[in-house]
C-alpha cells in the first residue's frame, strides 16, 4: 500500500511521535491530529523530520472529548492509528472525567469517523498490557506463567487502577464497534511500560517522567520490588506499522519484551555511568511500602496486590505473525539515558 494515507491520533505523544517518524521515513502521507494546533512547539520536531523524509505531514486539530472532532482528519484515509489517550497513574482526582471518558468516548468518536470514511480498511489501536492485567498478582493468581493476548484485565475499576480500567474499557468498545461492520479490520497493540529515546525534550509523558525521577535520585533510599514488562518505544512504533501493513495481521498483539524492576534498570545505568546518579541499590521492604503508601502516592491495596509478584509476557504471536524483532532492555535504557543527557534534561 505505497500510496496509503495514514491518520495518527495524538501525534504529539511520546509513542506517536516515533510512529509518525517511521511513517514519514517510509514515504507515507501522514495526517496527524493534535489537541491544539497553535502549540507548534509540541510538534516542531515532526515538521523537521518531514523536511528530511520522503513522506508528507498534515496537521489536524481534534479532541477526544468532542463528537465529530476526528471526521476531517480521517475522511479519505486508508489506515487509522489511534494512539491518543490520557496516560497518567495519579488517578485520585475524578478518574472518570480525566481518564475513562476521554479514553472510551474518544475511541468511539474516532471509530465513528472511521465508519463514515469509506476509504478506511484497517484501524490499529494502541491498547496496553494494562488491558491484559490489572495488578501484578493477577498473572500468578490466575495460574498463568506469562501474559498472553488471550487474557483480559478483569480486576481494574474506576476506584482501583483507573488508567488500566480506561484502557480495558476503550479496547472493549473498539472490538464491539469493529464487529458491527466488515469494511475495516481492527488490530490492537499492547505495549508494556515503554522506555527508550524520545524525539522531543518534553518531560510530561509518564514514561519519561519515571526515568527522570529515577535519575534525579527520587528512589535513592530504595525502590519498590515491583516488576514491569518493558517495551522499547521504537519497537512499539515498528509494531504499529507492521500491524497496519501486514495484511493477515489479526486480533491483539503484545509488543513488549523483557520483565524487570527498577533495580535492574538502575544496574544497567550504574554500569555505564558509575556513581553519576543517586540510583537505588536495594528494595524497600513490602511492609514499609505498605505503611508509607499513602504518603508516596500509592494506595495500600496497590502495594498489597502488586509488590513482590512476578510478571512475564509471551510475545511469540508478534514474532510469528508480524516478524517483530526486539531490542534488549539494556539498549533501550542506555539509548534513553543518552538522549536525556544530550538534551540536557539530566
Ligand atoms: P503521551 O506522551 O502522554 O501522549 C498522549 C497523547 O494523547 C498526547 O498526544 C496527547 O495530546 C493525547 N491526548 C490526551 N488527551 C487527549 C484529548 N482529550 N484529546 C486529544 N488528544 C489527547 O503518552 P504515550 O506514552 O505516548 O502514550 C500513547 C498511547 O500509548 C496511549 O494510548 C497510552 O495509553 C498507550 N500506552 C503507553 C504506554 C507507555 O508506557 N508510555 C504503555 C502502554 C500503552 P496532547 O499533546 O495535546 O496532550
Amino acid at each position: 500500500m505505497d500510496k496509503a494515507i495514514v491518520t495518527v491520533t495524538g501525534g504529539t505523544g511520546y509513542i506517536a511521535s516515533w510512529i509518525v517518524h517511521d511513517l514519514l521515513q517510509e514515504g507515507y502521507d501522514v495526517r496527524m491530529t493534535v489537541r491544539d494546533k497553535s502549540k507548534t512547539d509540541k510538534y516542531a520536531h515532526l515538521l523537521e523530520i518531514e523536511n528530511n523524509s520522503s513522506g508528507k505531514l498534515s496537521i489536524y486539530e481534534a479532541d477526544l472529548n468532542e463528537e465529530g472532532s476526528f471526521d476531517e482528519a480521517i475522511s479519505g484515509a486508508h489506515i487509522v492509528m489511534h494512539t491518543a489517550s490520557p496516560f497518567f497513574l495519579d488517578d485520585k482526582d475524578n478518574p472518570k472525567k480525566k481518564l475513562v471518558d476521554p479514553a472510551v468516548n474518544g475511541t468511539k468518536n474516532v471509530l465513528r469517523a472511521v465508519n463514515k470514511a469509506e476509504t478506511v480498511r484497517r484501524v490499529v489501536l494502541t491498547s496496553s498490557l494494562a488491558a491484559i492485567y490489572g495488578d501484578n498478582q493477577d498473572m500468578s493468581m490466575n495460574g498463568h506463567n506469562a501474559l498472553t493476548e488471550e487474557i483480559w484485565n478483569t480486576t481494574s475499576s474506576l476506584d482501583h487502577n483507573a488508567y488500566s480500567f480506561s484502557k480495558t474499557e476503550a479496547e472493549k468498545a473498539a472490538w464491539t464497534m469493529a464487529k458491527e461492520q466488515s469494511r475495516w479490520s481492527l488490530v490492537t497493540i499492547h505495549p508494556g511500560f515503554v522506555l527508550g529515546p524520545s524525539l522531543t525534550t518534553r518531560k510530561d509523558s509518564t514514561s519519561i517522567e519515571t526515568l527522570l525521577r529515577l535519575l534525579h535520585g527520587d528512589l535513592s533510599m530504595g525502590a519498590p520490588k515491583l516488576e514491569f514488562i518493558f517495551s522499547d518505544v521504537r519497537d512499539v512504533a515498528r509494531g504499529h506499522l507492521l500491524a497496519a501493513f501486514t495484511h493477515q495481521a489479526k486480533g491483539r498483539y503484545i509488543i513488549a519484551n523483557e520483565s524487570g524492576n527498577l533495580l535492574d534498570v538502575s544496574k544497567i545505568i550504574e554500569e555505564e555511568y558509575p556513581s553519576e546518579y543517586k540510583l537505588p541499590k536495594r528494595f524497600v521492604a513490602k511492609w514499609l511500602m505498605w505503611l508509607l503508601a499513602p504518603t508516596i502516592g500509592f494506595t495500600r491495596t496497590f502495594v498489597k496486590k502488586n509488590v513482590g509478584y512476578p510478571l512475564a509476557c509471551d510475545h511469540s504471536k508478534s514474532v510469528a505473525e508480524l516478524n517483530m524483532e526486539y531490542r534488549p532492555l539494556e539498549k533501550t535504557i542506555l539509548n534513553h539515558v543518552k538522549q536525556l543527557r544530550q538534551d540536557e534534561l539530566i
